[in-house]
Order: structure tokens, then C-alpha cells, then sequence
């Protein structure tokens, strides 16, 4: 199968999932999670109908970026942000998913402040409470929120997730549900945070994501085939 006929098949199982959900198809967009694949991969993606990707690491994303810039792609950063890359970050993204500390929100305010940019971003939640993962923990959510709300050049406009693995997805699908009611807590808390996106769901667990809430599932293997090796 190539990416076209995987492409296919992933929409069609969003569309069952939204449908069986009572949600519209439209309100879910596909990211191609493309760490690791080569500038070819993302093009042929791109002919095949997909738009929307999300790069891991800030120089791999960047020399991709150039690799295409003949392309209307629009990239997101998905992957955790050092504070020396914060710089280059905002040239390179149109949104970053992942801030998860007042240090980096900081960072990319006065990056963006510099530039003159408003920069989207989505606050990363480690709603399994792992060690080794990234994301802010929900008891501490509200302090960045408010944090990130208080700072003029950043936009927060979502929520994004990594859940812990678990073999079945249905076992990762109270990890979905705690990020949605994390969203509807803090849109109740501040009425000014307009929270439109839930980025949460991966190959594996999509279809449950989107059951769930996810505005935004992003695929990588199930969309191009095994990562190859960095
Ligand atoms: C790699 C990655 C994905 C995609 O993972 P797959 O299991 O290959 O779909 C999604 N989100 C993040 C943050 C990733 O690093």
C-alpha cells in the first residue's frame, strides 16, 4: 500500500469514528506525524491530499522545510522544545504544540516579541503522570495557562496530549477523556481561553481519540510505513 491508499483508508476511519460519535468528519484534521521520513514522503503526502505536518526536532524540520518550499505546507512542532531552539522554532513553525513550562513559554514570548509574530501555541499535558514524558501536569495546568493567557505574543489555542502506551487503544481512551474535561475545566476557569483544539490520538489509537474530542490526530507509521532509522 502505498501512502495515497493509507491516506484513504485513515480518513475513511476518522469519518467512522466522528460519524459513530455524532461529530462532522471536518471538525478533525489529519497531521502527518513525518519525524524520520525523507522530504520525498511528505510530497507524496502532499499530492495525495495532506497539508498539515508535525516535525519532532527543529533542524530536521527546518532542512525539510526547505526541501519544500515549493509546497503551501502548513508544520507544526510536536516534539518537546529546548530553550536554544525557541529562536529558530518560531521561524520555522506556523504552531507549536508542545509548550510545557513557564521557562519556554517565556523563551518563545520574547523570541516572538522581537520578530513581531503571534505565535500559536497548544500546551502539552502529561496526563499519565510518566516520568520519562514531557507535558505539564494537570494539577499545574491552570498556573501555566493563566501564565501563557498573560503573555501578548502567544496565542493559546489548544491542548495536545501524549498518552502512555497501552496495547489495546481502548485502554488509552481515559487518557483521551481526562484531556478533553482538562479543556472544559479550564475554559470554565478562564471564559477568556478559547481552547479550539484537542491534538491527542496516534496510529494505533486514533479512531479513539476521535471518539473523544480530538480536533486534531497525528499519524505517522500507519500513514508512511515504518520510520526509517535517523
Ligand atoms: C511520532 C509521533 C506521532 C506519531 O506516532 P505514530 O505512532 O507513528 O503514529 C505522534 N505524535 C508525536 C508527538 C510523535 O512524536
Amino acid at each position: 500500500m502505498g501512502i495515497k491508499e493509507r491516506l484513504t483508508a485513515i480518513r475513511e476511519k476518522i469519518a467512522r469514528a466522528a460519524e459513530k460519535a455524532g461529530r462532522k468528519p471536518e471538525e478533525i484534521k489529519l497531521l502527518g506525524a513525518s519525524k524520520t521520513q525523507p522530504p520525498e514522503k511528505i510530497r507524496e503526502a502532499f499530492e495525495a491530499g495532506l497539508s498539515l505536518f508535525g516535525e519532532n526536532y527543529v533542524q530536521e524540520a527546518k532542512k525539510k522545510k526547505e526541501a519544500l518550499a515549493d509546497l503551501p505546507l502548513t508544520w507544526h512542532l510536536i516534539g518537546y522544545l529546548q530553550r536554544n531552539k525557541a529562536r529558530d522554532a518560531i521561524k520555522i513553525f506556523d504552531l507549536i504544540e508542545t509548550v510545557d513550562r513557564k521557562a519556554i513559554a517565556a523563551e518563545l514570548e520574547k523570541r516572538a516579541a522581537r520578530h513581531e509574530k503571534i505565535i500559536p501555541v497548544f500546551i502539552e499535558v502529561n496526563v499519565g503522570g510518566e516520568e520519562t514524558k514531557a507535558g505539564v501536569a494537570p494539577e499545574d495546568l491552570p498556573a501555566l495557562v493563566e501564565y501563557v493567557l498573560s503573555l501578548s505574543h502567544l496565542s493559546l489555542e489548544g491542548l495536545m496530549t501524549i498518552p502512555p502506551y497501552r496495547e489495546n487503544p481502548e485502554d488509552v481512551r481515559p487518557f483521551f477523556v481526562r484531556l478533553r474535561e482538562l479543556k472544559e475545566d479550564i475554559e470554565r476557569r478562564f471564559p477568556e481561553a478559547k481552547l479550539r483544539e484537542l491534538s491527542m490520538g496516534m496510529s494505533h489509537d486514533f479512531h479513539v481519540a476521535v471518539e473523544e474530542g480530538a480536533t486534531i490526530v497525528r499519524v505517522g507509521t500507519a500513514l508512511f510505513g515504518p520510520r526509517p532509522k535517523k
